[in-house]
């Protein structure tokens, strides 16, 4: 009998092992990627990540969102998709290698690709929470702060760098019209270091 019982507390404590292991992993993430939110949106911000049965049943194609107020002031949450957070965890344990493969190849695989663009979903929302509503002008300072993000999620200058040159070369000229402006240029009115000539 007291066997019995012994044997039902390691099983229960087995399965509170298995859920709490990846629940407080996945909430230790959550708060690194709002520490990265927070700087560019220069106020305490969290990032919501969905939960292992939330992201069973994901339908939404939006891979972040920022909900903006009546007011029109944004919310204090970015939700990310469970994709982008799966990416973006990834990036924050180290364990996507070869990102710099990004700088000049156009074929370096999916998962890497999948990374920068993650990078970039991070970078964006972040600038929605700092109140930009403009989805051409938030895009444009995602563009300008992407190598600053990856270097705080844990990437090398080079990594980093090699992930901003991506997202810009290949991921931005393919965006829909509303995420693209001609005011998104080196010494235009969206450059947030118009001293600087290095573009993004
Ligand atoms: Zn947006």
């Amino acid at each position: 009998m007291a066997a019995a019982r012994l044997l039902v507390g390691i099983l229960a404590l087995a399965a509170v092992a298995l859920y709490v292991g990846p629940y407080r992993q996945g909430l230790e993430d959550e708060e690194a990627l709002a520490r990265v939110a927070s700087v560019i949106a220069g106020r305490d911000v969290a990032v919501d990540c969905p939960g292992t049965l939330a992201a069973l049943t994901e339908v939404s194609a939006h891979d972040g969102s920022v909900r903006f107020g009546p007011d029109g002031r944004p919310g204090d949450e970015a939700k990310l998709s469970s994709r982008t957070c799966a990416r973006l965890e990834s990036l924050l344990a180290g364990e996507i290698e070869g990102l710099e493969c990004l700088a000049y190849d156009t074929r370096c695989g999916g998962e890497l690709e999948r990374a920068a663009v993650a990078v970039n979903v991070l970078s964006h929302e972040a600038w929605h929470l700092r109140g930009e509503r403009s989805e051409a002008a938030t895009q444009c300072y995602a563009l300008q702060t992407n190598e600053d993000t990856a270097l705080r999620l844990g990437a090398s200058p080079e990594e980093a760098r090699a992930i901003a040159a991506f997202v810009f070369r290949e991921v931005q000229p393919a965006l829909p019209p509303d995420y693209r402006t001609s005011a998104c240029r080196e010494g235009g009115p969206l450059d947030l270091r118009p001293e600087r000539t290095a573009w993004p």
